[in-house]
């Protein structure tokens, strides 16, 4: 039999001191005999999860040069005590990783499906219209779960944020993943394209800083999630400041999108539209800021401290098809001093992390 530990302390959400045993990679509640108790005492959560996050993107936006350089950089997430990933695009594929020890779980999807010659240099596969589902259902196949649109960026030729592809190719690019067997999820900063999008039955919509009361209604009633990624929104002051010169429409627009977004998350979750914590990690962002972006849910968007709690772990962790302290769920968790509801910073210092059965 596999060595079991055992940990005891305030099982969260509730209230109550629990006992936990990890057998392997396992979860269990049923007493282990003989196991090795490595926590008596604390406040216990599955790990946090970075649903946005990308392993595969170094500092500055470039590909990243060789896988050890994504593990490197997932480990940054997990010493911050982030256990699993939802890896939102990578230029490079590296599904060696998924089952590797030291990094966290790691949902992915393939590579971004952009527009041609507007997405960020070398990140996404740039394809024409014509192009599009065939290129869903390769990434599909890349990825494990998901695949990843570009839903909009600039468009020159209009000086502003513009769809990446027309209606049609939008809607049939969530029907190709679909049909491949993928949740689908989509770069959307603009109106238009999220709108398509959600009326087309996507999964989930990152950023979504365009989103109209209208579209958040049918987010709720479908149950598509967002991912507000709300430390990326953050720089788009230095994007328009970039961008003005050239193109002043679209700067004064990015600057129109970032303040309204704190209210706009605020109203999405108001109306029931599941919300969880990405940071967009990669590229411009650090790794490691989960817990920054709960505080800016709990403090702009004015999520409740169990819904930041939900949307960081154990809701998220469901939702990507992880799950962590049920019976039979997967032994990651962590483990922390002071209890998080009283202040979401005790979540900085992770006392104890145990990933796939192993203390970190
Ligand atoms: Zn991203």
């Amino acid at each position: 039999m596999a060595e079991a530990l055992h940990v005891r302390g305030v099982l969260l959400p509730d209230d109550e001191v629990r006992d936990v045993w990890l057998v392997g990679d396992r979860v269990t509640f049923e007493p282990v005999p003989g196991a090795t108790t490595l926590v008596d005492g604390g406040f216990i959560l599955p790990g946090l999860v970075d649903a946005h996050c990308h392993i595969g993107i170094a500092r500055g936006g470039t590909p990243i040069t060789s896988v050890a350089q994504a593990k490197r950089l997932a480990v940054l997430d997990r010493e911050a005590g982030v256990l699993a990933i939802r890896d939102a695009g990578s230029p490079i594929p590296y599904p060696e990783l998924d089952g590797d020890p030291d990094v966290p779980r790691l949902v992915r999807a393939g590579r971004h499906v952009a527009p041609v010659k507007r997405y960020l240099r070398d990140i996404g596969l740039e394809v024409p219209a014509e192009r599009v589902a065939e290129a869903v259902a390769e990434q599909a196949a890349a990825g494990t779960g998901w695949v990843k649109l570009v839903g909009d960026w600039l468009d020159r030729g209009r000086g502003d944020l513009g769809p990446a592809w027309d209606d049609a190719t939008l809607a049939a690019a969530v029907e190709a993943a679909h049909a491949a067997g993928a949740r689908v999820t989509a770069h959307t900063f603009g109106e238009e394209a999220v709108a398509t999008l959600v009326r087309a039955g996507i999964d989930c919509v990152e950023h979504g800083t365009g989103l109209s009361p209208e579209i958040i209604e049918e987010m709720a009633r479908r149950g598509t999630a967002l991912v507000p990624t709300m430390i990326n929104i953050q720089t788009f002051g230095e994007i328009a400041d970039r961008a003005r010169e050239k193109f002043p429409g679209y700067a004064k627009h990015m600057l129109a999108l970032r303040d309204g977004f704190p209210a706009l998350v605020g109203a999405a979750h108001g109306a029931g539209v599941p919300i969880y914590v990405g940071t967009d990690a990669g590229g411009g962002i650090d790794h490691g800021l989960a817990v920054e972006e709960m505080l800016l849910l709990r403090e702009h968007a004015g999520l409740g401290v169990e819904e930041v709690l939900a949307a960081a772990s154990w809701g998220a962790r469901e939702w990507l098809g992880v799950p962590g302290l049920v019976e039979g769920g997967l032994a990651d968790l962590t483990v922390y001093d002071e209890d998080p509801r009283v202040d979401l910073r005790a979540l900085r210092n992770p006392r104890h992390l145990v990933l796939r059965g192993r203390p970190r």
